[in-house]
């Protein structure tokens, strides 16, 4: 029990890792980082091809970000947001958020996870019901392959049978509808508005049949991540809102993702014209280097709440580490990065490379598809392209080709059938060559 390895598994459990593989071949583990590289604890560089979990948009070695962290430890480590008490960074970061969110808002709530995030969005849909006297409107549409998160709430929300099954989730009240996967969910000749048009309907019936009075509110990642980069079919956005304005529905956007420059766009919503009234987003808001997130919402739901306070004495929601100070400065920072190096023009400019290379790989017989938008992009391997045939789940293919892709010093992340792709926003032309050459060849070897 010497060495790190072995006190990894003798003592450590992971998240999202099938245990008894961990317990087998242990731990990869991660000495330090370099750019848009880590180094591994034998010295090998790795392109880490997701920026982590999505969310190290500024790369690995950002001492602007270590300053601005090392500032406000000196100055103050912390400091609850709780009764009235603020701080330099996290009132000019709500200031900020609201000014730049994608529809106008009129305050922004932290907290520290995109899960939190959501949790808290959840709790405000029901509260601001409640608020204006209509409490029995608490149920929450969310979509199947979605990822929310993994608290009780947000992992309800979520659209994915694993991380239900033997949770007892989802909670009562969190109802799913069809991915917006034309790929996989589209009828055989459906084009793309057809495909939105079918699922607006069904959303529309799903809503009629639950009782639009029971409706809180929808809630959607502009581009599904976790569950495979999703793009959402042409019109979708547009067709899906008008329902849900007809019902009288909220809209909360999942920005956790797609905030902060992913899709080409500061926000996802701006890429397909959402209109939300809650917006929640974490990761890009401090490039990953501090847990903070922050739930953003509408003037009508803040005057909602404002009035709850009149009758209820407070606004009982919160966490201790909640606007964290050293959080804030961390995040200020990262928005003052994306500004002064325009990282929206940055990715617009680099993404084609990542994007029109991919795609040269769609030719492969074992590419079914390739979609994406920005820095993320996902290759769908299928069995038989022409019958669009998925593998057997307990081939985990996807799985099998980033573990081949990782033996070339590339890191991605394959789920099911879809090999994923998030490379920190600051990447450059010849690192995405190396990711293109890394999966290329890769696929090669893949039987
Ligand atoms: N929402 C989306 C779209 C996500 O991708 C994630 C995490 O991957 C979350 C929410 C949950 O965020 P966290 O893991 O910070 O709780």
């Amino acid at each position: 029990l010497n060495s790190p390895f072995a006190r990894d598994i003798a003592h450590h459990i992971h998240p999202q890792t099938n245990l008894r593989r961990h317990e087998a071949e242990g731990p990869l583990l991660i000495e330090r980082g370099d750019g848009v590289y880590v180094v591994d604890a034998d010295g090998k560089r790795l392109l880490e091809g997701m920026a982590g979990l999505w969310c190290a948009s500024l790369g690995f070695s950002e001492t602007r970000l270590v300053d601005a962290a090392t500032r406000q430890m000196r100055r103050l480590p912390y400091m609850q947001t709780f009764a009235h008490r603020s701080f330099d960074p996290v009132v000019e970061l709500s200031a900020e958020l609201v000014g730049m969110a994608p529809a106008p808002m009129s305050k922004a709530l932290f907290a520290c996870s995109g899960s939190e995030a959501n949790d808290t969005a959840m709790k405000l849909v029901w509260y601001y019901h409640h608020a204006i006297g209509r409490p029995e409107k608490r149920k929450i549409i969310s979509r199947r392959r979605s990822y929310h998160g993994t608290t009780i709430a947000s992992a309800s929300l979520t659209g994915l049978a694993n991380m239900h099954q033997d949770f007892n989730l989802p909670l009562a009240g969190v109802v799913h509808v069809t991915c917006p996967h034309h790929y996989r969910e589209g009828l055989a000749g459906e084009t793309e508005e057809d495909f939105a048009a079918r699922l607006a309907a069904e959303l529309e019936e799903v809503i009629e049949r639950e009782g639009p009075e029971t409706i809180g509110a929808f809630i959607a990642e502009p581009v599904m991540g976790t569950g495979g980069v999703v793009v959402p079919p042409r019109t979708y956005f547009e067709r899906v809102q008008a329902v849900l304005r007809r019902h009288d529905i909220l809209i909360i956007a999942d920005e956790v993702i797609c905030g902060f420059g992913r899709t080409g766009n500061m926000w996802g919503s701006q890429t397909y014209g959402i209109k939300p009234d809650i917006v929640t987003c974490a990761k890009g808001l401090s490039a990953a280097y501090f847990p903070i997130s922050a739930t953003l919402v509408s003037q009508a739901i803040y005057d909602a709440m404002l009035a709850e306070s009149d009758k209820l004495g407070n606004f009982s929601h919160g966490f201790t580490y909640g606007g964290h100070p050293v959080g804030a400065a961390v995040a200020r920072e990262t928005l003052a990065i994306y500004r002064e190096r325009d990282i929206v023009g940055h990715v617009r400019r680099v993404a084609p490379r990542l994007q029109d290379g991919l795609r040269r790989l769609s030719d492969h017989r074992l590419v079914g598809e390739v979609r994406g938008v920005g820095l993320m992009a996902a290759i769908e391997l299928t069995m038989d392209k022409a019958a669009r045939k998925p593998f057997p789940a307990e081939r985990k293919v996807a799985g099998h080709l980033a573990g081949a892709i990782h033996r070339r010093g590339v890191l991605l992340r394959g789920l099911g059938d879809a090999l994923m792709l998030s490379p920190p926003l600051i990447i450059e032309d010849a690192e995405i060559d190396v990711i293109l050459s890394a999966v290329a060849e890769s696929l090669d070897e893949t039987q």
